[in-house]
């Protein structure tokens, strides 16, 4: 099984794969989240991807078609996987095509997230993110228990540079330009499940638990 998160940044994307990689074991690929660790870790990677990643800007295609190449064929990626923020253009894509064939597998279907431009601005301003885990929150809609601490482990939670308010519409113009695009192009492959997200956490993921169990059981 591999399922495809789409849709703008601040979606939902994290929060929902948080949860249904619990729900269906499925290996979970974030580019994001690869790359800011890269970041972190001050690799060959991460100061190629520093830059792009502070202005807002995508990072260069051939850069996560790599990661995403490696990363799909640990053996953990045989039981599915959930690929969250990959693709994000059409070049990525048809690269990811390419990968499938040559190891054998297909997409199953791509959820879109589809929320409102002036939640979505809300939600990343607000949102905080566990400096240990990754483990994501928002300031009013998915506050932890304890002030700034991870409910899960402990680990102090921070706000990412980038959901800065600036950043923040830069890259939702990213997205309208380069990434928008690829919702007719697997909509034209017949493999687009539309998701509302502007409703609540539970509400969302509902919705796709449903969509990915349709599947299971064809
Ligand atoms: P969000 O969850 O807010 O959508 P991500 O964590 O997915 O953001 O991505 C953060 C940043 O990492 C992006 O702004 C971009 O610079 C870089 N990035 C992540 N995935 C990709 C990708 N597939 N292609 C190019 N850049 C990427
Ligand atoms: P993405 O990975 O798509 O960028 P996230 O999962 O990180 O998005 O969510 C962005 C922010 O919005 C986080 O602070 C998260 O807690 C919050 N959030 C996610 N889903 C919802 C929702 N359905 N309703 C309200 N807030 C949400
Ligand atoms: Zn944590």
């Amino acid at each position: 099984m591999l399922i495809i998160l789409l849709g703008p940044p601040g979606a939902g994307k994290g929060t929902q794969a948080e949860r249904l990689v619990k729900e269906f074991a499925f290996a979970y690929i974030s580019t994001g989240d690869i790359l800011r660790k890269a970041v972190k870790e001050k690799t060959i990677l991460g100061r190629k991807a520093q830059d792009y990643m502070d202005s807002g800007q995508l990072v260069p295609d051939d850069l996560v078609v790599d990661i995403v190449k490696e990363r799909l064929q640990e053996p953990d990626c045989q039981k599915g996987a959930l690929l969250d923020g990959f693709p994000r253009t059409f070049a990525q894509a048809v690269a990811l095509d390419k990968m499938l064939l040559m190891i054998g597998t297909k997409i199953d279907t791509v959820v879109l997230l589809e929320v409102d431009e002036s939640e979505l601005i809300d939600r990343l301003t607000g949102r905080r993110v566990c400096s240990n885990c990754g483990a994501n929150y928002h300031m009013k809609f998915n506050p932890p228990k304890v002030r700034n601490v991870c409910d899960k482990c402990g680990g102090d939670l921070f706000q990412r540079d980038d959901d800065a308010l600036e950043t923040v519409k830069e890259r939702l113009e990213v997205y309208k330009k380069q990434t928008e695009p690829l919702i007719d192009f697997y909509r034209e492959k017949d493999l687009l499940s539309v998701i509302d997200g502007n409703k609540d956490i539970e509400d969302v993921f509902k919705q796709i638990d449903a969509v990915i169990t349709d599947i299971e059981e064809r």
